[in-house]
């Protein structure tokens, strides 16, 4: 079987990942002729909530371990995570904010032994983000997004900061401390990392991104 192809998108909170991963299943269908299902997010997040809400032996453990303050051990994750990138069906595999710690990066290099992988770095600086989110407000009543700073939606409704966006100046410095010494690692270990500038267009960097990775995406569709 052809290996699948892992894209692992990492860059600090805030910067636009979000927007990278949807201009990568753009690219892939329209450029490459991907369908839908042959295209997977994998969220790390979203996957410890999950075993957490299903009470998974797993789950338990790592609720425990972050009861004590610590985060999620890198090891269990990575099986966890290793089990979701074999029973997805996809082909390619967008997973979005991880690796996110040095022990994590290490994992990494095991786990993606098993596909083919390449790594996506967005550099943007703190001042930048902060400056982007500073007027980002959601309507508290319908939830419409604006860009105006305070003031009222058309519904009525008051203009309120995002949850994420209050606490972002804490994950931003949390960022700083245990997902920076990550991504030198990768830069100066991993294979095939690509690194963009924080003012490089999400688009720009999806359509050069996958150019450059064209090999595994005509393995993947064979
Ligand atoms: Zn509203």
């Amino acid at each position: 079987m052809n290996k699948k192809f892992v894209i692992s998108l990492i860059g600090a909170p805030a910067s636009g990942k979000g927007y990278i991963a949807s201009s990568l299943v753009n690219e892939l269908k329209e450029t490459y002729g991907f369908k839908d299902k042959d295209i997977a997010d994998i969220s790390v997040g979203e996957m410890i909530r999950r075993e957490k809400k299903a009470r998974t032996p797993l789950g338990l453990a790592l609720e425990a371990n972050m009861k004590e303050g610590g985060l999620a051990p890198d090891e269990m994750i990575n099986e966890m995570l290793l089990e979701e990138l074999k029973n997805v069906k996809a082909k390619v595999l967008i997973m979005d904010g991880y690796p996110r710690t040095v022990g994590q990066v290490k994992e990494f290099g095991k786990l993606m032994k098993h596909f083919n992988s390449a790594v996506i770095f967005r550099d943007t600086p703190k001042e930048l983000i902060l400056e982007r989110v500073k007027n980002r407000r959601i309507c508290e009543k319908c939830g419409m997004a604006h860009d105006v700073g305070d003031g009222v939606c058309s519904c009525g409704g008051k203009l309120v900061k995002r949850k994420d966006d209050e606490v972002l100046p804490e994950r931003l410095a949390e960022y700083e401390e245990m997902t920076k010494p990550a991504v030198m690692e990768l830069k100066n270990h991993g294979k095939n990392f690509f690194w963009y500038e924080g003012t490089a267009e999400g688009s720009d960097i999806a359509k050069s991104f996958l150019e450059a990775n064209k090999d595994y995406l005509q393995e993947v569709l064979a």
